[in-house]
């Protein structure tokens, strides 16, 4: 029950009923006693500018979880962003600070990592491939280089992605090997499809995000991992799933990143 009391956070995007933050946190304050909930806010896009003012404004609101429209709008409107948020130009999350300042994070990267640290991976001088580098993709991508892995191999549909990711990741990570389109799998310790292919697919469509002969290459010891989040077994992991391989789903991530979230607004721990 929402009380006069009660502290608020708020996820904001357009369209908004598909989204699974409101239940996951709002279960989570129940189930640990915390005078905290989580609201929805499907936001048009002309009100934008003075929702930012109402945010600074409203001193019962810890912070904001940002979605799909709204994570590179509101990246360059905020007072403060992290490094990563500034160089991907994107944010995920917002802290409303006790003065009103908004600062904000992108951890869809930390996330992944958090996940995947479930399936004891490592970062630490692996190899990873990352397919997809949109907003996803990309903070997937600075996540691993941040966490310490010496190769890095990234595709895209769009070769222009691929370029700009590659540059900006080879600027900040030089220790880092950087490369694109890899023609085997065989060297990668973790390789993660964060682009949409297989999103909302009917069980007998096949889509996948690779060629079936560089899919042929992928070795058991290697965690195969997706972000999307519905069906959480893709085509894409069954296929792993079935040459052995470890998997990890979109839905791990998505509960993973609970804690990244609300611990960067201040209303649960880091690992929840
Ligand atoms: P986006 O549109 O920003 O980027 C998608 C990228 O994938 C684009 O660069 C596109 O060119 C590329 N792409 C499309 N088809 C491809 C293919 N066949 N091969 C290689 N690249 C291809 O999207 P986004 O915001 O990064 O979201 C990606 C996915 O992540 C969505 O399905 C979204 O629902 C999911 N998601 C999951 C979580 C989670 O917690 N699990 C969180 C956020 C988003």
């Amino acid at each position: 029950m929402i009380q006069g009391s009660t502290e608020l956070v708020a996820i904001v995007g357009s369209p908004i009923a598909q989204v699974k933050s409101p239940e996951n946190f709002n279960r989570w304050f129940a189930d640990h006693q915390q005078n905290v909930a989580m609201l929805a806010i499907d936001l048009a896009p002309s009100a934008l500018q003075n929702f930012i003012q109402t945010l600074r404004g409203w001193q019962n609101l810890r912070g904001c979880v940002v979605t799909v429209p709204y994570k590179q709008l509101l990246a360059s409107r905020l007072d403060s962003i992290s490094e990563r948020s500034a160089a991907l130009r994107s944010v995920n999350v917002i802290r409303r600070e006790a003065d009103g300042r908004l600062v904000g994070d992108i951890v869809d990267g930390e996330g992944f990592l958090s996940a995947a640290r479930k399936h004891d991976f490592n970062a630490q001088d692996k190899q990873a491939m990352v397919i997809g580098t949109g907003g996803v993709g990309s903070a997937i991508a600075w996540s691993l280089c941040q966490a310490g892995v010496s190769h890095l191999a990234i595709s895209d549909l769009s070769q222009q992605r691929v370029e700009m990711l590659g540059e900006l990741l080879r600027g900040a990570f030089p220790k880092v090997v950087i490369s694109a389109n890899p023609a085997s799998l065989e060297p990668f310790d973790l390789v993660v499809n964060a682009s949409p292919v297989g999103m909302g697919a009917a069980p007998d469509d096949k889509a996948m995000p690779l060629p079936l002969a560089l899919m042929q290459t992928l070795q058991t010891r290697t965690l195969v991992a997706d972000v999307v989040t519905s069906p959480a077994v893709t085509s894409f992991l069954a296929f792993a799933q079935r040459l052995g391989c470890p998997i990890q789903t979109g839905p791990e991530m998505a509960l993973a990143q609970l804690g990244n979230l609300g611990h960067f607004m201040g209303v649960t721990p880091l690992q929840i």
